[in-house]
């Protein structure tokens, strides 16, 4: 393992597509980071296939530009019941926060396009074939043996160790921080066919005791059906081409489908006792895992990377105390658990176990149906657990305004819940907003420029990495020559969308709304910021010659300072 270094600052352990993903954020924080593999390869079979508009919205934080993977938007998920027919009609269709609402896609295209871009970072370096062995944690970080597939073996100093090594994970295990769950007693044959042509645009879940089967698109001419298990049938059975083409019948000639893979799995619903022990981390399945019945195990590793990285990023930079690390498990790990417990409950609905359960799930889903507020509860998404969190890293509200403050107009703003993202634009040039906030903290003023309200605090803001940005109504009149950090917010999302003129709002770069409140008193948000981030130490002897939008380049320019 020549070449490699003995000191990093982040060892990522595992380059799935978690840990690729965490090796682009942290590139694109300026964090050294070292990243490494037991496999020299992709895992060819692509085991996620759905992702949500959270998910693409992550994917675009890490750099990823749209059509870099290939998708298919997928408007509509149905139930059916042999019994009563159609049991739900999710609404998929459409954009939220500028991305579909669901798409399908090709699990090794994407992480081929992670990989790729993940190594083009001069921060971040990557060994395929070199498998963490063990690890011990000391003062300043965590000492780890790795060996390459050719034996030889290299210790790595790393300040913070992240380990995205899979729902087998090795980190989890030395961390000793349990997997508590079930493990569902039954098996899934899955099958992925190429088909010559398909008018098939939504997923189907069909509800059937006899054998349930999701079926669903995916790109390249794809389509990808998953059939549980029997008792009495075994996995190399079920695996057995004429048997596969039995199973395929119903939707049509075998002889016109050419079956990539079949595979089968044991479906599970665990999540770790906790995210993080000391300096280590554990992100993607090394701490979660779910059945797949709601689509959404890559996309919470997905949330996972975005919640640490700029965390680890600040942290390392000297721009936040190491105690917001401690947020990281705070903020995920209910979100993750919400997510299991959504998809175990698809999962009642998708495979009940006899005729009589069946009937009676669909006679209820199909009452449900009749009353429009618990309709749309199931079908316009209402269901999912929102990312939002309870406590974290956010100014919690207090619940009385302070005297002679002015009282607080009605906002769609959460602390500790997501910013919104919208197509906004500055002259002919258009972007998406997430583009416009960049990498770092940001300060956004709704139809007002906050900078002209942080008078002094404005240094500290940009010595923390902090930016400014002003979202103006559609036509607002701006004074000649302002800014390149004025924006007009052509959809109207923004204002009066979520905030009236005159409002501000600080948002964490993992899109978070870390505070909110009048922008006539920005420099208190930022200074409550700050105070937050435990800044005030961190900032001591600081130049301010970091500039607006080089958040990146503030953050690993205050990496270097600090090393
Ligand atoms: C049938 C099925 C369908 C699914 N469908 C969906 C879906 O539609 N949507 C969705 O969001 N999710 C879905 N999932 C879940 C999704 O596939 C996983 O959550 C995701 O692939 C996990 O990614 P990861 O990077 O955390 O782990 P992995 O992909 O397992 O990557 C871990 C990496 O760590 C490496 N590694 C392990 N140990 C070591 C070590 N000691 N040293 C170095 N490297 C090591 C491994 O080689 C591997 O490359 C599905 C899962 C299954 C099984």
């Amino acid at each position: 393992m020549h070449g490699l270094d003995r000191e990093t600052e982040v060892l990522v352990v595992g380059f799935g597509p978690v840990g690729a993903t965490i090796a682009n954020l942290l590139g694109r924080y300026g964090v050294r980071t070292l990243a490494i593999d037991t496999a020299t390869e992709i895992f060819p079979q692509p085991r996620a296939i759905a992702l949500d508009n959270e998910a693409l919205r992550i994917l675009q934080a890490a750099g990823l530009p749209e059509g870099a993977f290939e998708t298919i938007a997928i408007p509509e998920v149905r139930y059916r019941s042999p019994y009563v027919g159609e049991l739900a009609r999710l609404q998929t269709g459409g954009c939220l926060d500028g991305h579909p609402k669901l798409v399908t896609f090709y699990q090794p295209e994407l992480e081929s396009e992670l990989r790729s871009r993940a190594v083009e970072y001069p921060s971040v370096t990557v060994a395929l074939g070199v498998e963490l062995v063990d690890f011990v944690e000391e003062a300043d970080g965590v000492r780890a043996r790795l060996r390459h597939r050719d034996g030889a073996e290299h210790i790595v100093h790393a300040r913070y160790l992240i380990g995205a090594d899979g729902s087998k994970s090795r980190v989890r295990k030395a961390l000793d921080v349990g997997f508590d769950g079930r493990t569902y007693a039954e098996d899934w044959l899955i099958v992925d066919a190429k088909l010559g042509s398909s008018s098939l645009d939504h997923i189907e879940f069909r509800c059937d005791p006899r054998r349930p089967a999701p079926h669903m698109p995916a790109p390249g001419g794809r389509q990808r059906w998953e059939f549980m298990l029997l008792t009495g049938e075994s996995a190399e059975q079920m695996e057995r081409p004429e048997k596969v083409r039995e199973l395929l019948l119903p939707w049509g000639s075998p002889d016109d489908m050419e079956v990539e893979r079949t595979a089968v799995y044991r479906f599970h619903a665990r999540t770790v006792a906790r995210f993080q022990k000391g300096r280590v981390f554990l992100a993607g399945d090394a701490a979660h895992i779910t059945p797949p019945f709601a689509g959404q195990g890559l996309v919470a590793g997905l949330r996972d990377a975005l919640n640490l990285c700029w965390k680890l990023a600040w942290v390392l930079g000297g721009l936040a105390a190491p105690g917001i690390l401690e947020t990281y498990d705070q903020e995920r790990r209910p979100h993750a658990k919400a997510m299991i417990d959504l998809a175990r409950l698809a999962g009642r609905v998708i495979m009940p176990t006899s005729r009589a359960q069946a009937l009676a799930t669909g006679v209820l889903l199909r009452a449900l149906r009749l009353i429009p507020a618990a309709r749309s509860y199931l079908e316009d998404l209402k269901m999912k657990p929102q990312n939002q969190f309870d406590h974290g890293l956010f100014v919690e509200r207090r619940r009385r305004l302070a005297r002679g403050r002015l009282a607080r107009p009605k906002t769609g703003l959460i602390r500790g819940g997501m910013f919104p993202q919208a197509w906004i634009q500055r002259g002919n040039d258009g972007c998406w907003s997430d583009d416009a906030l960049g990498d770092g903290l940001t300060l956004v003023g709704f139809g007002v420029d906050p900078q002209e309200h942080l008078g002094q605090a404005a240094a500290e803001w940009r010595a923390a990495g902090g930016t400014c940005i002003q979202l103006c109504h559609r036509g607002q009149r701006l004074h000649r020559g302002e800014g390149d950090h004025v924006w007009e917010d052509i959809s109207g999302a923004f204002v009066p969308g979520i905030a009236p003129v005159g409002w501000a709002v600080v948002v964490r770069p993992d899109r978070t709304i870390l505070h909110d409140g009048p922008v006539a008193e920005a420099a208190r948000l930022v200074g409550e910021t700050l105070a937050l981030l435990g800044a005030e130490d961190a900032y001591s002897g600081r130049s301010d010659e970091t500039g607006p939008g080089a958040t990146a380049a503030s953050a690993s320019a205050a990496t270097e300072a600090h090393r």
